[in-house]
C-alpha cells in the first residue's frame, strides 16, 4: 500500500521566513508571489506528490504553519 502525505500550510501564520523551502528535500514548498492577510509572501505547495513525509518543514516552521497527515492509497 502506498503513502500518501497531505501537506498544509496555513498562510495566515506564516511569516514568510523562509526555512520551509529551504528544509525540504524535495522542493515540494516554495514561495508565493503573493502575500497573505499580514502582508508576507507566503509559503505554498507546489509539487505535492513529490513528499516523502520526513517532517523536515514542519519541525523547522517557526509559527507552527505547517501540518503533515498520512493517508494510505490502495
Ligand atoms: S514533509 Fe518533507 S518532503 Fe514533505 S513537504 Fe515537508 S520537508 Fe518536504
Ligand atoms: S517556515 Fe513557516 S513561517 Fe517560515 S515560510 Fe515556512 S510556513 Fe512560513
Amino acid at each position: 500500500m502506498a503513502r500518501v502525505f497531505q501537506v498544509t500550510i496555513d498562510k495566515n501564520r506564516c511569516k514568510g521566513c523562509g526555512l520551509c523551502p529551504n528544509a525540504c528535500p524535495k522542493q515540494v514548498i516554495a514561495m508565493s508571489k503573493e502575500i497573505n492577510d499580514k502582508g508576507y509572501f507566503y509559503a505554498h505547495v507546489v509539487d505535492l506528490p513529490a513528499c516523502i513525509g520526513c517532517r523536515f518543514c514542519a519541525f523547522m516552521c517557526p509559527d507552527v504553519a505547517i501540518s503533515i497527515a498520512q493517508e494510505d492509497a490502495a
